[in-house]
C-alpha cells in the first residue's frame, strides 16, 4: 500500500508520514531534531523540539506526544514511517521497547511472548 503526500491544507496534517515520502530538508531537520532532543536534558526542552520537528514534517502531533521511527521488524521491506508515539505499538526487542507505527500495529502486531 502506498500512500501519497499531498499538498495539505490547514487542517490536512496527518497522523504519520513516509520517511521516504520527506524532502531531503525534512529528513534532515528529523535527523537534526532527533540528535537535538537525544542530547537535551529539560524534558521541555525535548517536547517542544518534538513539536516543533512534527509542525516541519506535517505531522499532527497529539500535545506532549513525541515521534518516533516505526521499527517493525515484520515487515518485508524495512517500514519509515514517522509517527506520534502515543499512537503507535510497542513491543519488546530483548529489553528494549521498540515503537511499530499504527498501520503495522493494525495489519501485523507483534507480541513480545
Ligand atoms: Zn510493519
Ligand atoms: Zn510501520
Amino acid at each position: 500500500m502506498t500512500m501519497t503526500l499531498h499538498q495539505a491544507g490547514l487542517t490536512g496534517a496527518s497522523t504519520s508520514v513516509s520517511y521516504q515520502g520527506l524532502t531531503p530538508r525534512q529528513q534532515d531537520a528529523f535527523h537534526r531534531a532527533l540528535k537535538a532532543a537525544a542530547q537535551a536534558t529539560n524534558v521541555w526542552h525535548i517536547k517542544d523540539i518534538h513539536e516543533f520537528t512534527a509542525a516541519a514534517l506535517d505531522i499532527d502531533l497529539p500535545h506532549n506526544d513525541e515521534l518516533v521511527e516505526c521499527s517493525c521488524e515484520m515487515c518485508p521491506d524495512a517500514c519509515d514511517r514517522i509517527a506520534p508515539l502515543s499512537l503507535c505499538a510497542e513491543y519488546l526487542d530483548g529489553d528494549t521497547q521498540r515503537p511499530q507505527c499504527p498501520a503495522c500495529a493494525d495489519d501485523h502486531r507483534i507480541t513480545s511472548d
